[in-house]
């Protein structure tokens, strides 16, 4: 013990020198860790101190004293409130080193990977080319604000309060004018937006999806409601879906119904207004230093409920390193598992002889053979059900064999008996693809136990301005298991 405290509301002045995992800002005093949310790398700042513990304190940025050369403007005005852009205020350039860091220091430190194999394997991290207006999809809650009014925006960083804002920089700049001709019939017609504390109020949220590559926009309109007596679904839907219709490339106007008390945005079912069902999209394989796209464009079809990656663009730049990672020659037998609506099968089988995928989804399944049907691709095979479950059950069964195993699996990581079942399988190569190096990492080490080595891999920012990053990882059998 040191003769310091921090006491809480007291003010200090202190030098950022670290970034922590989910963006703060890191600094210290004699020996003592602040935690500064909202603070840069380089900042000097003035600081309010929040939570006190003996070793360390979470405090509140007051002031920045000096800003970092790193700093940069803020494009929206509710980043701090909002919680979605941790790191807006960081330059691009600056994010990009953070995230390779972070891939770096949890490798090292959760997979206990040698530095100098690190070093080696790891290719410069893959950056976006525009790091706002990236995401495909937006959903903002409808609410009102104290005198009444229809608004839309976001909630305030981990609570259900809607703070009033039509412009998220991250989503297509067109989201603006549908947010507002929405807003309009609301007051004009005197529609109501959902309460969440009564359950009553008829608007709860906007769901709005754009085709990056074929521009067809799609709005639906989550309501607490069901059909009424005159067969529609909104009062005076006629004036709403003209004044809709007019923005260009709309193409699809739905609602959804949702008459659940819960958080969950969308319900189960969903009836067109006008125009599509669906609206499609399609990505490529990309090649070269450059990622010139090179492929045959794959079409997807989406529908407000289906998945689909957030940002095209740079899922086709990761999916395109998985799959020069897989080294494919046209002989292989592949497993992708965890594969979704199929987005990594469906360039695999480009290079492939077969490919198998699992999904636990079955909804997610049925779009992946239908994408695949559509495309003209038939050497693919899907499963439904977990990758822990299928694969093992298979393997004992079947024998099944694969040349290379590509994994996708969400935050938490694979599951153990996924991790033995490939160390059973013993395919030539694994390619790895994660949204959390951490889980990454633990798994690594697992199938590096069992006789795999690391040989390439990269981080690609798929979402700029947070603190999120996807990695790759290649790996090779060698035969070294330890135990
Ligand atoms: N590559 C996919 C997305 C992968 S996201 C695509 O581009 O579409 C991770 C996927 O793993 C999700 O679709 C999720 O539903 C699925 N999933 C989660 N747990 C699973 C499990 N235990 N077994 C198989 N799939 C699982």
């Amino acid at each position: 013990m040191s003769w310091m405290e921090f006491k809480k509301n007291e003010i200090l002045t202190v030098t950022i020198e670290d970034i922590g995992n989910d963006g703060e800002g890191i600094g210290k005093i004699d020996g003592f860790t602040l935690f500064v949310k909202d603070a840069v790398i380089g900042d000097v700042v003035s600081v309010k101190i929040m939570k006190a513990k003996k070793q360390y304190a979470y405090a509140k940025l007051e002031k920045v004293l000096t800003p970092s050369p790193f700093r940069v403007e803020p494009k929206c005005a509710f980043h701090r409130q909002c919680g979605g852009c941790q790191i807006q205020t960081m330059s691009y350039e600056r994010q990009l080193q953070f995230k390779e860091n972070k891939i770096k220091r949890n490798l090292l430190h959760i997979g206990k990977f040698d530095q100098a194999v690190i070093e080696r394997i790891m290719e410069p991290i893959v950056g976006m080319e525009e790091a706002f207006h990236y995401r495909n999809k937006a959903q903002y809650p409808v609410g009102t604000d104290r005198e009444g009014k229809p608004i839309v925006g976001f909630y305030a960083g981990r609570t259900h309060t809607i703070i009033e804002n039509n412009e998220c920089f991250l989503g297509a700049p067109e989201n603006k004018r549908i947010l507002e001709t929405i807003l309009e019939y609301m007051k004009q017609q005197r529609v109501s937006a959902y309460q969440e504390e009564t359950g009553e109020g008829l608007i709860r949220h906007i769901l709005i999806r754009t085709g990056f590559s074929s521009k067809q926009i799609m709005v639906c309109i989550v309501i607490n409601g069901q059909k009424m007596r005159n067969g529609n679904f909104l009062p005076q839907e006629g004036m709403l879906i003209d004044a809709l219709k007019r923005i260009e490339n709309m193409t699809s106007i739905s609602v959804c119904i949702n008459r659940e008390r819960t958080n969950v945005i969308m319900g189960k079912e969903v009836h067109t207004l006008w125009g599509k069902d669906t609206i499609t999209d399609n990505i490529c394989i990309r090649e070269g230093e450059d990622f010139r796209r090179t492929g045959k464009e794959i079409q997807y079809k989406i529908s407000p409920l289906s998945f689909y990656q957030v940002n095209p663009v740079q899922t086709e730049k990761l999916y395109s390193i998985a799959l020069d990672y897989a080294g494919l020659t046209g002989e292989e037998t592949v497993w992708d598992l965890y594969c979704g609506i199929g987005t990594i099968s469906l360039f695999l089988a480009q290079k492939a002889k077969k490919v198998y995928g699992v999904e636990v989804v079955p909804q997610a399944i049925a779009d992946a053979k239908e994408n695949a049907a559509n495309n003209g691709i038939n050497n693919v095979e899907f499963f439904v059900g977990k990758a822990e479950e299928v694969l093992p059950d298979l393997y004992e069964r079947e024998g099944v064999y694969a040349d290379v195993i590509v994994v996708d699996p969400p935050r938490k990581g694979c599951d153990a008996v996924c991790l033995e079942t490939m160390l059973r399988m013993k395919p030539k190569r694994i390619v790895y693809v994660s949204c959390d190096s951490a889980t990454l990492a633990r798994d690594l080490k697992v199938l590096c136990d069992g006789g795999y080595e690391l040989v390439r891999g990269r981080g690609v920012d798929q979402f700029g301005q947070t603190v999120h990053v996807e990695v790759i990882i290649m790996m090779q059998y060698c035969g070294k298991e330890k135990n």
